[in-house]
C-alpha cells in the first residue's frame, strides 16, 4: 500500500477513534442530579435504570469497535495494515474506504461468520 493511502485511512481510524472515545464517555456518564433527588418516585429511578442498561448496551458495541480500531492502528505500526490477517491477501481498497478497521477480506469473513 502507498504511503498517501495509508496516511489517508489512519487519519479515517484516527476521527473514528476520537468519536469513539468521545460517545463512550457520554454513555458512560450516570445521572447522578437524577439518582441524588430527594423526591426521586419509583418510575423515575426505573428509567433511570432502563436509561443506564441502554447506555451500557451502546458502550460495549463501542468497546468493541475501539478494540478493532486500536487493532487496525497496530497493523499500520507493524506495517501489515491492509492485507487479511487470515489469508494474508490485499483487502480492495473499496472495503477499507468502507470499514478502516476491518481485518479480514470479504472471502474469510463470509466463512467466518458461517462458521
Ligand atoms: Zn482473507
Amino acid at each position: 500500500m502507498k504511503a498517501d493511502e495509508l496516511a489517508r485511512y489512519r487519519k479515517l481510524l484516527e476521527d473514528q477513534r476520537k468519536e469513539l472515545v468521545h460517545d463512550i464517555q457520554e454513555h458512560g456518564k450516570i445521572p447522578t442530579e437524577r439518582v441524588d433527588a430527594e423526591d426521586n418516585d419509583r418510575a423515575d429511578q426505573a428509567n433511570v435504570a432502563v436509561d443506564r442498561l441502554i447506555s451500557n448496551r451502546i458502550a460495549a458495541s463501542e468497546d468493541h469497535l475501539l478494540e478493532k480500531v486500536d487493532l487496525a492502528l497496530s497493523r499500520m505500526d507493524a506495517g501489515t495494515y491492509g492485507k487479511c490477517v487470515l489469508c494474508g491477501k490485499e483487502i480492495p481498497a473499496a472495503r477499507l474506504e468502507a470499514k478502516p478497521s476491518v481485518s479480514l477480506c470479504a472471502p474469510c469473513q463470509t466463512s467466518k461468520e458461517q462458521r
